[in-house]
C-alpha cells in the first residue's frame, strides 16, 4: 500500500511544520484513495497547542461540505510534532478512531505517513504507509 504525493506538496507540509517551532501546526489532507492532492491548513484550537492538536472544527465542517458538493475528498490529516519525530504519540492513539484514515506526521525534518486502522486489543493501531513521492 502506497500513497502518492507531489514533492513540492510534501515540502511544503514539512515547511509549514517547520516553521511553528513553539507549537503543533495542523490541517487537512485532500484527495483520492492513494493520492494526496492539496493540503488546506487549519487552525490548531487545541488549549495546549505546543503539545497538542484539535482541528478547527469549522474547517473540518467546511471540508466534508464541499467533499459532498464535488470537491475533494477529505482522506486524512497532517500535525507536526515541533520538538519530536514523525510517529505516532501515545496522545495521538488515545485521539485517533480506527477509521482508516491518513495521519501524515511531521518531526524531526521529516515526514511519515500513517493509517490508523482498528485493532481488537488497543482500538486503534497505526500502520506506516509508504508515500509515493512523484
Ligand atoms: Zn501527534
Amino acid at each position: 500500500m502506497m500513497v502518492a504525493i507531489s514533492r513540492g506538496l510534501l515540502e511544503q507540509i514539512v515547511a509549514l511544520g517547520v516553521a511553528r517551532e513553539a507549537e503543533e501546526v495542523c490541517g487537512l489532507l485532500l484527495g483520492q484513495a492513494g493520492t494526496i492532492e492539496a493540503i488546506l491548513p487549519a487552525a490548531n484550537v487545541a488549549p495546549d497547542p505546543a503539545r497538542h492538536f484539535e482541528l478547527d472544527p469549522a474547517a473540518l465542517i467546511a471540508a466534508h461540505r464541499a467533499a459532498r458538493s464535488g470537491g475533494p475528498q477529505v482522506i486524512g490529516h497532517y500535525h507536526s510534532h515541533p520538538s519530536g519525530v514523525a510517529i505516532p504519540s501515545r496522545t495521538d492513539a488515545a485521539c485517533a478512531s480506527p477509521d482508516d484514515s491518513l495521519w501524515l506526521i511531521v518531526g524531526g525534518g521529516e515526514a511519515r505517513l500513517w493509517r490508523a486502522g482498528p485493532d481488537t486489543v488497543v482500538n486503534v493501531i497505526f500502520s506506516e504507509v509508504s508515500l509515493d513521492i512523484r
